[in-house]
C-alpha cells in the first residue's frame, strides 16, 4: 500500500510503498478513502509535538470503510463506514476516562497521525472501540474534515456555552474558522469573523457571517463592543496569539473566549478585564468519542458541509508546503484514488 511518511522532526514528506498491515486483536484495518490534512500536520512536520513517534504516518482526519476485523472484534463490521479522529485510545481507567470525557485522560493518550499511524496512506489500523461511525449521508470527503476540525469547533462552542441566539465571533477563517463559522450557524448563532485577510469578508459573508473585523486597523476589542456590547462567545482558531489577546476584553458579561488553534506566544489578559464582566478564558481540544458522533451526526441532519479541495495522496508534501506559505483556503482532503 502507500503511505506517506515523515520520517523526523524538518525531515522531509516521502511516499513510501509499505505492506498493508493485518489488524490485530481489537483491532480494525481501515480502508481510507479520505484524510483532511489538519494544520496540526503541518506542527507534525515541523516538530511542534514532543510526544510524536517518528517515523510516522500522519494525519488525523480520516474517513473509510472497514476493511478488515480482527480477534474478538464484535463492533464495527467489514464494510461499515467509520472515521478516525485525533483522540486514537486512552487509558480507559482514569477519572476523565470513565466519566466519558476520554479526550482529557492524562495517563496513557495515543494521538491519530501524532503517536500511532494514521490516514495518510491508503490503509490504517485503529481500535476497533474508538472509531467513530459515519452518517450515510455524509461522503467521505465531506466527513473527513469533521473528525478534527469540525469536532474541534462544534466542541468548542458546546464546551463554552453555546446558546442559539449567541453572538459567535471567529477568529481566522482556514479550515477550522470557516467551520465555526457554519456550525455556529447551524447551531443558530449569530457570528462575526475576524481576519487578518480583508480580502475574505466576502467568503465570511457567504459562509453565513453578519459582520467582518479586519484585525489590522483599529481595536478588536472595540470593533467587538460595538457588536450589541460584544461577543458572547469567541473561537480563537487562527494560529496567532495577538488578536486572542486584542479580542479578549471584546467579549460579553459572562462571554468565553475559548482557544483552539495551537499558537506559540503568549495571550496576555488584565485581571480587571476578567474581573469586571466575568469573561473566562478557556483551551478546548478536539472532543471524545460522544462529541465525535454528535458533531457528525449535527453536520448529516443540518446539513453542514465543510469547504474543500481534493488533492491525490501524493501531494501531501506539496500541500504542507502551501499550507506552511499560507495559501490553502478552506480544507484540502487526500483521497486515495
Ligand atoms: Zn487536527
Ligand atoms: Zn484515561
Amino acid at each position: 500500500m502507500k503511505a506517506v511518511v515523515i520520517k523526523k522532526a524538518q525531515g522531509e514528506v516521502a511516499v513510501e510503498e509499505r505492506e498493508r498491515p493485518a489488524p490485530g486483536p481489537g483491532q480494525v484495518l481501515i480502508r481510507v478513502h479520505a484524510c483532511g490534512v489538519c494544520h496540526s500536520d503541518l506542527g507534525l512536520l515541523q516538530g511542534a509535538f514532543p510526544i510524536a513517534q517518528f517515523p510516522i504516518v500522519p494525519g488525523h482526519e480520516v474517513a473509510g470503510t472497514v476493511e478488515e476485523v480482527g480477534e474478538g472484534v464484535t463492533w464495527p463490521e467489514t464494510g461499515t463506514r467509520v472515521g478516525m479522529p485525533w483522540l486514537y485510545s486512552s487509558c480507559g481507567h482514569c477519572e476523565q476516562c470513565t466519566r466519558g470525557d476520554e479526550v482529557l485522560c492524562q495517563v496513557a493518550p495515543q494521538v491519530t497521525g501524532i503517536t500511532q499511524d494514521g490516514g495518510y496512506a491508503e490503509f490504517m489500523l485503529a481500535p476497533a472501540s474508538y472509531v467513530v461511525p459515519i452518517p450515510d449521508s455524509l461522503d467521505f470527503a465531506d466527513a473527513a474534515p469533521l473528525m478534527c476540525a469540525g469536532l474541534t469547533v462544534y466542541n468548542g462552542l458546546r464546551n463554552a456555552g453555546f446558546e442559539p441566539g449567541d453572538r459567535v465571533a471567529v477568529i481566522g477563517l482556514g479550515g477550522l474558522g470557516h467551520l465555526g463559522v457554519l456550525y455556529a450557524r447551524a447551531m443558530g448563532g449569530r457570528v462575526t469573523v475576524l481576519s487578518g485577510s480583508s480580502d475574505k469578508e466576502e467568503e465570511a459573508r457567504d459562509l453565513g457571517a453578519e459582520r467582518f473585523i479586519s484585525t489590522n486597523n483599529g481595536s478588536i476589542s472595540e470593533a467587538l463592543q460595538d457588536w450589541e456590547g460584544g461577543a458572547n462567545i469567541i473561537l480563537a482558531t487562527a494560529p496567532s496569539t495577538e488578536p486572542m489577546t486584542e479580542a479578549l476584553p471584546g467579549l460579553a458579561p459572562d462571554g468565553t473566549l475559548a482557544v483552539l488553534g495551537a499558537a506559540p506566544g503568549e495571550i496576555t489578559v488584565s485581571p480587571m478585564d476578567l474581573i469586571s464582566a466575568r469573561r473566562h478564558l478557556m483551551g478546548s481540544p478536539s472532543g471524545s468519542r460522544k462529541d465525535a458522533r454528535d458533531a457528525l451526526e449535527f453536520a448529516a441532519i443540518h446539513n453542514v458541509r465543510p469547504r474543500i479541495t481534493l488533492r491525490p495522496l501524493e501531494d501531501a508534501g506539496d500541500v504542507l508546503n502551501e499550507m506552511h506559505e499560507g495559501r490553502l483556503r478552506g480544507r484540502v482532503v487526500l483521497t486515495m484514488e
